[in-house]
């Protein structure tokens, strides 16, 4: 199983790795101290600014996010900034992807920017068109469930079409992390969250810290032996709406 590592992972967090509608297939670097050295130091104010960029969004328990969103059909200014604001808030937030409907804005958009090099971009009314069929499992985390990680395992590549916020055509080839974040974002404006694709083992620990406020990532089962998470994916069990 590949562990994930995100591009970042915001300081003063608890847990390794997954930052937040982050994630990652690289593997090797697990350990590695990967903070931002400028982040670091002004880790106060900047988790500060975090903190009022996650209040904007709408989290675990908000019926928004189990809903299905709908097909964009205006285009032009107030959705591009629209994509903007997403954008925006997602760097704030210290994430690599946002959908609208974490906003509670029912539209079928997403916003990504999967890598400290990427250029953030918007995708409006993505259509996953085809996935590989290799599957790798790795760790994410998702604005919507600041405090929970789990593992879920995803198509290693991926292609959807789409348009750009002036209507115009849009076609993407993606592999890894990239992959894995539009996956995410596609998942979020179906519904479906990272607790319905992982394994039982993880969700029903991660609904747990969920109620109780606390915190959950797979290191925990291991490291309590219980029941080291045999996979048994639970899609087939996605609450989907
Ligand atoms: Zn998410």
């Amino acid at each position: 199983m590949a562990r994930g590592l995100p591009w970042r992972r915001p300081p003063g967090l608890r847990g390794h790795a997954a930052n937040v509608e982050s994630e990652s297939v690289a593997d090797e670097s697990r350990h590695q101290d990967e903070t931002e050295p400028e982040i670091a130091e002004e880790a106060p104010e900047r988790l500060e600014r975090r903190r009022l960029a996650l209040a904007e969004v709408r989290q675990f328990g908000d019926p928004v996010l189990k809903s299905r969103a709908s097909e964009v059909t205006d285009f032009g200014a107030e959705l591009a900034g629209e994509a903007e604001r997403m954008i925006a808030l997602m760097h704030e937030a210290m994430g690599i992807g946002l959908a609208a409907t974490q906003l509670g804005v029912m539209r079928r958009m997403l916003v990504f920017q999967a890598g400290p090099d990427a250029a953030p971009r918007a995708l409006v009314n993505p259509e996953l068109e085809w996935v590989s069929g290799d599957l790798v499992t790795a760790e994410e985390g998702c604005l919507s469930l600041p405090d929970v990680i789990v593992d879920v395992e995803r198509p290693l590549h991926a292609r959807l079409s789409g348009l750009d916020t002036e209507g115009r055509p849009m076609r993407l080839e993606a592999s890894g992390l990239e992959a894995r974040v539009l996956q995410h974002e596609l998942d979020h404006l179906d519904g479906v969250l990272i607790l319905d694709r992982t394994p039982r083992k993880q969700r029903r620990a991660a609904m747990r810290a969920l109620r109780e406020g606390g915190h959950f990532d797979p290191s925990m089962l291991e490291r309590g032996g219980e029941e080291a998470a045999e996979a048994e994916p639970e899609a087939a069990d996605a609450q989907r709406s």
